[in-house]
């Protein structure tokens, strides 16, 4: 290969869109391959899970197919991602390697290393922005400490950041002549053995031609009305672009870009629409500004006092929550929407959690690998931010005090019962009075809609105002265990541990 030949490693920015990994490699003139390593144990215990892995396999085979349009195509290789790149060079004669930057710690860490071997050996190494708006350690308070509550890191991150102008496609990938070896995506297993992916495949279209239909139906059809309808599981208020983003097939500098020309002289009620939905936007670089700089998170509770919660072991409990089958309508149904398509509603997320962590007392630790591994969207900044905050223990949490009533949450933000109805179909013709509480329900209402408790539908596995107070009380003990000890909440996570310290030594753009 010509000596300006480079390498591009896709990750998560698998688009040809605003990637400006692929835009450099393209820039320099000589052939171009771009390639994909699956190094599944490089990610330790946060290897994607099954859903995820069902999405990426597909996600592949789209970006596959884009490049071919522009005469080139992915060359998949397997792990480590050293050796793999290692011998690419090697089989390429390609002097360079070029990658969008992880911001994931752990794996941003790894990069560090990565750049150093492969510099070591002659090679030129770059990586660029692409998965977020704003670097994650690059908004931060005047005395340079990380935000802990979203309103601030809001306000500073509208007046400092600014997202640049997102970048055109190549329209032609120069290739090399003689193409480098590749496995095939079936070689990686990412599909599972035992086909339950049918509800996937009828709720989703991975890929970034997905993700672009997907974001201009969005804005067509619902932008406007997002400030009040993004609360209503039953309706389709929310643009359904997290495993998208997640996987980077959609630029979020794109969508930036788009929903400030929208908003651009739109009346106040679709300006207020725009703005409620990059507000959401900036959470997701809240959530992971918050794991950059707590990288300890995803295991452990940022708020230090959790560490001695009194989690409940509750096996059985914790199966009826995940089987959907808890008595609860609102919590039944998220949990099977979840099983069925690999995504939740945000709303039911935070019920569904709460229910878990406090009516259960099970540990969100528990629930968050659970979502890990049913999530198409499942993203470590999210789902450990989204854990966190049900449970009471992260930043900017709902306190754990405040307890979810899964009934008159269910009666306020699905009052028809349309979504209830959708995933709970043995609930299907109960009245609207009862769909949320139908153990409340007279015993004729049950009759004529043919709804057994016990038998047809379970009955409540535990009931609300004990479950709350079970929940008080162990609150309680965890804080008299923490008076006695002196490990109060809102601390640190103590010492900083190897990951941490390299961090802090990391310069943002490494
Ligand atoms: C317990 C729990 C676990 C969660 N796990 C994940 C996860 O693994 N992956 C994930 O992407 N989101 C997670 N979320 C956040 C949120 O529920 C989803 O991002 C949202 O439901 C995705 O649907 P959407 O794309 O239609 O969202 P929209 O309402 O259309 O929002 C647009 C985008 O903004 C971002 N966003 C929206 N809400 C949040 C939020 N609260 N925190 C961070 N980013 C947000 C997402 O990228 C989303 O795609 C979790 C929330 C909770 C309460």
């Amino acid at each position: 290969m010509e000596s300006q030949g480079a390498i591009v490693l896709f990750r998560r920015d698998l688009r040809l869109d605003d990637n400006a990994a692929l835009g450099a490699a393209c820039a320099r003139g000589g052939p171009v391959v771009p390639c994909f390593v699956w190094s599944p144990e490089e990610d330790g215990s946060w290897a994607p899970g099954a859903a995820a892995r069902w999405w990426l396999h597909h996600s592949l085979g789209a970006l596959d197919a884009s490049l071919g349009e522009r005469g080139a195509r992915l060359v998949i290789r397997r792990g480590p991602t050293r050796e793999a790149l290692e011998g690419l060079v090697e089989e390429t004669g390609a002097r360079a390697v070029y990658w969008s930057r992880s911001c994931e710690p752990a794996r941003a860490a790894a990069d560090v290393d990565l750049a150093d071997a492969l510099r070591a050996g002659g090679i030129e190494t770059r990586s660029f922005a692409g998965a977020l708006l704003a670097e994650p350690a690059s908004v931060r308070k005047k005395d340079g400490s990380p935000y802990r509550v979203f309103t601030p890191f809001f306000r500073t991150f509208l007046a400092r950041v600014r997202a640049g102008a997102p970048a055109r496609p190549p329209r032609e990938i120069p290739f090399p002549a003689a193409a480098p070896e590749s496995l095939r995506r079936e070689a990686l297993e990412l599909l599972p053995r035992v086909d339950w992916t049918a509800g996937l495949r009828a709720a989703w279209t991975p890929g970034e031609a997905g993700a672009a239909t997907a974001w201009k139906r969005f804005l067509a059809r619902a932008a406007d009305k997002y400030a009040q309808a993004r609360d209503v599981p039953g309706i389709a208020g929310t643009s359904r672009l997290s495993p998208h983003l997640h996987f980077g097939e959609i630029s979020v500098r794109r969508m930036w870009r788009d929903a400030a020309r929208r908003r651009k002289g739109a009346p106040a009620a679709r300006a207020a629409g725009i703005d409620a939905y990059v507000r959401q936007l900036v959470w997701r670089e809240f959530a992971h500004h918050v794991l950059w700089h707590f990288p300890r998170t995803p295991d452990d509770p940022l708020q230090i006092a959790f560490a001695r919660f009194p989690w409940a072991s509750a096996p059985a409990e914790r199966e009826a929550w995940q089987r959907g089958r808890t008595g609860y309508p609102i919590v039944d149904a998220g949990m099977r929407e979840l099983w069925a398509t690999g995504w939740m509603h945000n709303r039911v997320r935070m019920i569904v959690a709460s229910f878990l962590v406090k009516h259960l007392r099970v540990s969100w630790q528990e629930g968050a690998r659970w979502f890990w591994d049913t999530l198409v969207d499942a993203d470590l900044a999210n789902n450990t931010f989204g854990w966190q905050w049900a449970a009471g223990c992260g930043a900017d949490a709902a306190p754990y005090f405040r307890i979810f009533n899964p009934e008159l949450q269910g009666r306020k933000f699905d009052p028809e019962g349309a979504y209830v109805r959708r995933w709970v179909p043995e609930l299907a013709v109960l009245p609207a009075r009862w769909i949320h509480a139908p153990w409340r329900a007279p015993a004729e209402a049950l009759c004529a809609a043919g709804v057994e408790l016990g038998r047809t539908y379970p009955a409540p596995i535990v009931e609300h105002a004990a479950a709350r107070a079970g929940a008080l009380a162990a609150l309680a003990a965890m804080r008299k265990g923490s008076r006695q000890t002196g490990s109060g909440g809102g601390g640190s996570n103590g010492t900083p541990n190897a990951l941490e310290r390299r961090l802090a030594e990391m310069r943002p753009d490494s």
